[in-house]
């Protein structure tokens, strides 16, 4: 369960339009990723999903509840960032915990819980370290796993592999991938690398200075691009 639907949905800073009406439904399981330019407004609709940024107008549903107004804590999802976001005089099992200790789980649950994400995701040997004494792979690694370890209904991905190096970001892609088909979960996945986008998603969201230009399988949009801005940015021949 953790089917998004987003209708009309605006965002402006003071006077500038940066969302224009974005009208969305994420299918439960669904990979979802968004792709764009620079600019184009990708990071603040995830943060407007997350409940970390507040929409101008519009209304947002997760299954049938309407979280438009839900604080970030009540909505069931967690997000990822580039910058991996730990923080760090916790060590890796700290921050895995932290967000199981605030909601007031019991110990056992969140030891079950980070013990479950961590082997998932190959941190087990890493449990006691601080974010300064991990690698940038590692440190995204557990970013995920903070996530993982919330159960959310929904993941947001806002770039997470920009900071890491080629093989890297190959690795890390492969186990977001894995994560995904073993969670069942729904993902919304935002990124600049045409690759990353047609080997992740199940859908492509194309948006454009606040709109969606077209949205289909990545096959769809490689073959059958409703327009220049698209073909140019999935790739395909104009
Ligand atoms: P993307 O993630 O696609 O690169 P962003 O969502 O970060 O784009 O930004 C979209 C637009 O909104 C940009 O023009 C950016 O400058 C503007 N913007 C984002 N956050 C703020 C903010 N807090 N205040 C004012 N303008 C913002
Ligand atoms: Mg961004």
């Amino acid at each position: 369960m953790g089917a998004l639907s987003l209708t009309k949905i605006t965002k402006s800073f003071g006077p500038v339009d940066v969302i224009k009406g974005v009208d969305l439904t994420v299918n439960d399981g669904e990979f979802c990723v968004f792709v764009g330019p620079s600019g184009c407004g990708k990071s603040t609709l995830l943060r407007i999903i997350a409940g970390l940024e507040d929409a101008t107008s519009g209304t947002m549903r997760i299954d049938d509840a309407d979280i438009t107004n839900a604080p970030p804590s009540k909505r069931e999802i967690a997000m990822v960032f580039q910058s991996y976001a730990l923080y760090p005089h916790l060590t890796v099992r700290g921050n895995m915990a932290l967000a199981l200790k605030q909601a007031g789980a019991s110990k056992a649950d969140i030891e079950a819980a980070v013990q479950r994400a961590s082997s998932m995701l190959s941190l087990d040997k890493l449990l006691e370290r601080r974010p300064a004494e991990l690698s940038g792979g590692q440190r995204q690694r557990v970013a995920i796993g903070r996530a993982v370890v919330r159960t959310p209904k929904l993941f947001l991905f806002d770039e997470p592999l920009s900071n890491l190096d080629a093989a890297l970001r190959v690795n890390t892609r492969i186990e977001i991938a894995r994560l995904h088909r073993d969670l069942k979960a729904t993902m919304i996945y935002v990124t600049h690398d045409q690759v990353e986008a047609m080997t992740l998603a199940d859908r492509i969201v194309v948006l454009n200075a606040g709109r969606i230009e077209q949205v289909g399988a990545p096959m769809e949009l490689y073959n059958d691009p409703d327009n220049v801005f698209v073909a140019g940015f999935i790739g395909s021949p104009q």
